[in-house]
């Protein structure tokens, strides 16, 4: 994925001559940095990502006067924000040079996807002050292991590679028929475009995936994930493709019903809809049935974020989905996308269901026990009224990681020695971008299709 392109630093030179000429006619006389100001060069700029670890930016460069700085300044867009960081190169006062900014992309504290959209400019700025921008470029970030073809359909675009030409026209499909029938249960409207990228076995986009630690990874299979709110991976073709297709699809219209400024929505409702949103449930059923059985279940209040041990996975996903499955059938479809409709106004689920259902999250939890045979609980009151803030279905980030918290790895990126160079100021500003990048990563919502790799033991 590498694009090429002489950038059009014409017209900055038409415009570096068009003030000379004017100081000329003012009778200013041009100081001898002046003449060579213009002659700042740009000649290819490229990104190539090799793998999904990095995508790394090379812009050629000859500065006679001397480069001082070449600054990559780049902005990924989502449908919620658009963040974006700034990196300098080192140039080291070079006349000519590549000069490369390496952005990481998935490191423990920042995730940007494959599937993203980027566009960057560099900034070159001379000893003499001379100042180029190059014209925008963007792209979409891709893994650079495999070659690449796109087909877009409607609202989506798909990405695949080798010979899963028929998956991608199933990912359409199912994407289409997906998006229509969640629009339908959560009275939302989809309103922008989606990216789908197609791997052709879990092995080959493990390294694209956000890991949740060693173990939990060895012990799980991911069959996709909504990485992003518009963007969807979908690894392997665990419990039947399509229905992976249709799990993560429903998580992008989850997001856009439920996930308001006040909170992402709790794991249990999130991933319970994205279950119910299957052909049929899989491996969740059996799990969520034994669960019942020896009424090992969990409180709903318990399960905003998804379930970290890798043994309760199936089962995790298996009681949202029947808590789901219960709600729209007690209750029916008006009612449940109110639910959602209140939760997004308010950030808060317990009142969003007392409001919709008259129930809390025990008051729900109980009805359901009871409808599968088990024994209402009588949960104590809560000591504080203060409500806790939703966890939302966050990125798993941090989990199994330590040192999360570093501000060298939030400011990104190459390991250039920006800090002997750059003023104080800027490094705290490198860091805030970064942390930016990172918090919107942790903000997309990761809803995800994951099964145990083997039955419980
Ligand atoms: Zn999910």
């Amino acid at each position: 994925m590498t694009h090429r392109a002489t950038a059009g630093v014409r017209v900055s030179r038409v415009v570096e001559a068009a003030v000379v000429a004017l100081a000329l006619s003012l009778g200013l006389f041009a100081l001898p940095g002046v003449a060579r100001a213009g002659t700042i060069t740009v000649g290819d700029v490229t990104q190539t990502s090799a793998d999904p670890k990095s995508i790394v930016f090379k812009v050629r460069v000859q500065a006679p006067a001397g480069l001082q700085s070449a600054t990559l300044d780049y902005r990924l867009f989502n449908p919620d924000t658009t963040v974006g960081g700034s990196q300098p190169a080192e140039v080291n006062g070079a006349t000519t040079i590549d000069a490369t900014v390496t952005l990481e992309t998935n490191t423990a504290t920042r995730y940007i996807p494959i599937g993203s959209r980027f566009t960057y400019t560099w900034t070159l700025v001379d000893r003499d002050g001379a100042r180029v921008v190059t014209p925008q470029r963007e792209f979409v970030f891709l893994d650079g292991r495999y070659q690449w073809q796109e087909r877009t359909v409607g609202n989506f675009t798909v990405y695949w590679y080798g010979d899963n030409a028929r998956n991608a026209d199933l990912a359409l499909q199912a994407a289409a028929s997906a998006t229509n029938a969640n629009e339908a249960l959560l009275n939302v409207k989809l309103n922008y475009p989606i990216r789908l990228v197609v791997w052709r076995r879990e092995s080959e986009g493990e390294m694209a995936q956000q890991s949740r630690g060693a173990a939990f990874d060895r012990q799980v299979i991911t069959g996709g994930a909504r990485v992003a709110p518009d963007v969807v991976h979908l690894y392997d073709p665990i419990g039947g493709f399509v229905d992976v297709v249709k799990h993560e699809v429903a998580h992008i219209v989850t997001k856009v019903a439920g996930d308001g400024p006040f909170g992402r929505l709790p794991s249990w409702i999130d991933e319970g809809t994205a279950v119910y949103a299957q052909s049929e449930p899989g491996g969740y059923r059996p799990a969520v049935e034994a669960a019942i059985r020896a009424d090992s279940l969990t409180r709903l209040k318990a399960m905003s974020s998804p379930s970290n041990q890798p043994s309760r996975v199936d089962i995790f996903y298996g009681q949202s989905w029947m808590t789901v499955k219960f709600m729209v059938e007690k209750y029916g479809q008006p009612k449940f996308a109110e639910v959602y409709k209140a939760f997004r106004a308010g950030g808060d689920m317990d009142a969003a269901l007392k409001q919709v259902y008259g129930v809390d999250q025990d008051g729900l939890y109980n009805q359901w026990r009871e409808s599968v045979g088990l024994k209402a609980i009588d949960f104590p009151p809560e000591a504080s009224t203060a409500t806790a803030p939703a966890q939302g279905t966050r990125a798993p980030l941090g989990i199994g990681v330590t040192g999360t918290g570093s501000s060298s790895q939030g400011a990104g990126g190459t390991g250039t020695s920006a800090a002997a160079e750059e003023p104080a100021s800027k490094m705290v500003l490198a860091i805030i971008v970064g942390l930016a990048t990172l918090l919107v990563a942790a903000g997309m919502g990761f809803g995800a299709f994951r099964l145990l790799k083997k039955p419980k033991a």
